[in-house]
């Protein structure tokens, strides 16, 4: 059975575009919940600048709060160098560095031309010399709303660029849901081939509905990492209209139906579902949390016995 390893990022990706501040005592809860459904990994918090992202501005007081599950893997998201000496201290296991593959969508989402911020990266990953695992996001892989679809030479090029510099693993990143089965599953099988000893990650978005099977058309390519967002929740700020992660629960059952193997308790995490529309005010698109699984029977309506025996 195929073992597939699940990322949540609602506390980061998720929460980062809200509105109204999500307490720090909330974001605690909600970490800790997530850590006994079996995660392997919770994108906990951005050290970004808090100016910019008001909503991370308790990055070292929750990384020092959380409760660390053994065999939970704790990383946050950091910018530049400023954000590296500050998340530093947070004992995290691995820092995640982010830029585009779209030359128009990281001037648009981190305000520079891709080469700088390719050397500002290299910086952090020199400041942080070895100490912490690094994983590299590379956003827009699949397409740019600006500039259409991102050649696949393009990805395969960054993330040799990223190879070299010694990270432990890049997450391919559909950042505003461009990508469909097939191409996912061009992509993957070259860079699996390209780049066999780096932890390959993908990261879907939901926004054309094809979340799912994009995940589907990765893990039949041997992709074993996922990122998703609890409920859903989450989008990009600079591609209007991109709301929605994938959503966790929804891929994971659809990846248990499908006999992967997830580590994760379902209805455990289902529960924790459940209370994310009470936490960010508002619903999420989350199905199964709604619907149910899909083994989770409804009682027969009462006038079935009656038809029952009328045909017996
Ligand atoms: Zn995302």
């Amino acid at each position: 059975m195929q073992r597939i390893f699940f990322n949540d990022v609602v506390t980061r990706d998720g929460f980062q575009i809200e509105p109204e501040f999500i307490p720090t005592d909330v974001k605690v809860e909600l970490i800790d919940a997530l850590s006994r459904c079996g995660y392997a990994k919770i994108e906990v918090t951005s050290f970004t600048s808090t100016k910019s992202i008001p909503m991370m501005r308790d990055a070292e007081e929750v990384m020092d709060r959380i409760q660390r599950e053994p065999g939970v893997e704790y990383t946050v998201l950091v910018p530049n160098v400023r954000g590296a000496e500050r998340a530093m201290a947070s004992q995290a296991d691995e820092f995640n560095l982010v830029m585009s593959t779209s030359e128009t969508h990281n001037l648009a989402n981190l305000r520079m031309p891709r080469e700088r911020s390719y050397a500002a990266l290299k910086d952090v990953i020199s400041l942080v010399d070895g100490r912490v695992a690094i994983n590299v996001s590379l956003s827009a892989c699949f397409g740019c709303p600006m500039e259409g679809v991102v050649p696949a030479q393009e990805v395969i090029s960054w993330a040799g660029r990223f190879a070299e510099l010694g990270v432990r693993g890049l997450t391919i990143c559909d950042t505003t849901g461009m990508a469909h089965p097939n191409q996912v599953n061009r992509l993957c099988e070259t860079l699996r081939k390209r780049f066999p000893t780096l932890q390959l990650t993908l990261h879907f978005h939901n926004t054309r509905g094809m979340g799912l099977a994009n995940v589907l058309a990765a893990a039949q390519q041997g992709i074993d990492r996922f990122d998703g967002s609890l409920g859903g929740l989450g989008g990009c700020p600079y591609a209007p209209g991109a709301s929605g992660n994938i959503c966790s629960e929804d891929a994971i059952h659809m990846l248990q139906a499908e006999g992967y193997e997830t580590g994760i308790d379902l209805n455990r995490l289902l529960a924790v579902a459940r209370q994310l529309p009470g936490i960010v005010g508002h619903n999420v698109p989350g199905q199964v949390a709604k619907a149910g699984r899909i083994l989770d029977l409804h009682p027969e309506p009462d006038f079935v016995a009656d038809i029952r025996s009328k045909f017996a």
